[in-house]
């Protein structure tokens, strides 16, 4: 039943609103079951009957069917109603990432863990900014933080926060090296007197594949994009150390102040792993900051047979890890390690109302002390939760899981004589490869083509990128109910469509 709340003449005496909050006792929980069973059964039709992971359709026209319910109502109206009318705009439009056949990007299916816990952060709403709004929260994020970096083998002087993902991480370890190398080096303060004289000589090593964050945090931290020296990278794709070194000697040469080098583990079109270890010797050697963008492979400190991979990554001064990626975990689920938890000391900024210097002295935890963020949320339940119930080695094993069978299908790929594979000896779990059909077509047409065909078709979602210039396909196989049968299916798909495009003559 629909109440009109405009003729209900609500007052300051008898509130009329007990339905629409989860609020203490019998009404408020009734409403919410009743809340929860119109969206689990929604969802439920959803998912029983996606038989692809996309509809296919245009962006023309999901904005057409977007349109006709985007109008904004003043009046009131059931949950249920508002869900029958974006069911087919958004629901069925949406990319159905939990498919096995969507296979595009480092966006996981998520964990029925998670996402049930999604449900458990809403209702309680805990904001991790200062302690008194998240009581049990920030001690639970604390000890969870403490927990991982324990498990990456980082000393007791270790700290770390939940953040909305790695671009944010990348950001704060870059603006941590920064201030650290200001203050240590010149006495200077950045978060008081911002950026010394030098800031237009300051650099960042990175490799050539590192993630655009990189930069885009040079630049949002008033160094600019061109304080970014990109490294060439090795036949994997990896950043050569023997290029770090000559490029740390010219740019001194050249009286240019290097600060700090980022190691990437696990690059996003690659997932090919710096070699940390020799990195973090060289960081040492220079006295540089060491970041570790391990957004991807950060997942890898819970893999039976492939942590090795990661070795090193304790060496860093700060770390990138991102949930939401090999880690199944429902969007936003980031981490931001520090080696030292004093240099925290750069983001921190004490008002009044809301973190006290008292507070430090009588012991309470306010955790905006460590993020860029205030309002934040209590996303280190979702991990907590899920480590908690599946275990590490359950975990591990999902993701052992996807790294085989990217191994199976590189191997698989690379047998096949119109294939060429660009990683065919993959690190993580993507494969970036190229249709060749024959020398007569434009391979670069041909293989855009494949990729937009197959996602207007919506049967399997795949990924493009560019390799030396040249259009490339690309599995990123993050979904460890992907089977080889899957796999197989739509390279058979690929080939299919690809054979389709090329007799009928469009790119000759
Ligand atoms: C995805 C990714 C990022 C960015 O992380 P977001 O969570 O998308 O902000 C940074 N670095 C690498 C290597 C990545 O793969």
């Amino acid at each position: 039943m629909v109440t009109d709340y405009k003729k209900t003449n609500p007052n300051l005496e008898s509130p009329i609103y007990h339905p629409f909050f989860l609020h203490p006792g019998q009404e408020g929980v009734q409403s919410f079951r009743e809340h929860v069973n119109i969206v689990r059964d929604k969802l439920e039709q959803v998912f029983l009957h996606a038989d692809r992971p996309f509809a296919g359709k245009t962006p023309e026209e999901i904005q057409r069917e977007l349109h006709s319910i985007m109008t904004l109502s003043k009046e009131t109206e059931t949950l249920e109603h508002t869900l029958d009318e974006l069911f087919d705009p958004v629901l069925l439009n949406s990319l159905h990432i939990s498919h096995e056949k969507s296979l595009a990007h480092l966006h996981c299916p998520p964990l029925i863990s998670g996402v049930v816990t999604e449900l458990m952060i809403g209702a309680l709403n805990q904001s991790m900014d200062s302690w008194d709004q998240s009581p049990a929260a920030t001690y639970m994020e604390q000890a969870l933080v403490h927990q991982l970096a324990m498990l990456m083998n980082l000393p007791q002087s270790s700290d770390g926060v939940f953040t909305s993902g790695g671009t944010q991480s990348n950001y704060m370890g870059m603006l941590l090296a920064r201030d650290d190398y200001c203050q240590s080096r010149w006495q200077h303060n950045v978060q008081t007197d911002g950026l010394p004289n030098q800031w237009n000589r300051m650099r960042i090593l990175c490799s050539e594949e590192a993630h655009f964050s990189v930069q885009k945090s040079a630049s949002q931290l008033g160094m600019g994009e061109k304080s970014v020296v990109p490294i060439p990278c090795d036949s994997h794709h990896r950043m050569k150390e023997s290029k770090v070194k000559e490029k740390l000697k010219q740019l001194k040469e050249e009286k240019l102040i290097p600060i700090a080098i980022v190691a990437t583990c696990g690059t996003t079109d690659y997932g090919s792993i710096d070699p940390i270890e020799e990195l973090a010797e060289i960081a040492q050697k220079h006295n540089l900051w060491l970041h570790v963008d391990a957004a991807y492979g950060g997942g890898l400190i819970f893999s039976h047979s492939y942590v090795q991979k990661v070795a090193g990554i304790h060496l860093a001064d700060s770390i990138t890890l991102d949930f939401h990626k090999l880690c199944y975990q429902p969007i936003s689920c980031g981490l931001f390690l520090l080696k030292e938890r004093e240099h925290f000391r750069y983001l921190s900024h004490h008002a009044d109302y809301l973190n006290p210097k008292e507070d430090d002295q009588e012991g309470i935890v306010n955790l905006v002390n460590k993020s860029v963020q205030t309002t934040r949320r209590f996303d280190a339940l979702k991990v907590f939760v899920t480590i908690k119930t599946l275990g590490t080695n359950l975990l591990g094993s999902m993701i052992d899981h996807t790294i085989e069978l990217t191994q199976y299908t590189a191997e698989y790929l690379r047998r096949k004589d119109n294939f060429v594979v660009e990683n065919g000896d993959p690190e993580l779990s993507t494969v970036v490869f190229q249709y060749q059909i024959n020398d007569s077509i434009n391979l670069n047409e041909l293989n855009r083509s494949i990729q937009q065909t197959l996602f207007h078709q919506g049967e399997a979602v795949i990924s493009k990128t560019s390799v030396r210039g040249k259009v490339y396909l690309k599995f990123t196989l993050l979904n460890p109910r992907t089977t080889k049968k899957d796999i197989r299916e739509v390279v058979s798909e690929i080939e299919r469509t690809g054979n389709e495009i090329a007799n009928g003559g469009m790119f000759a």
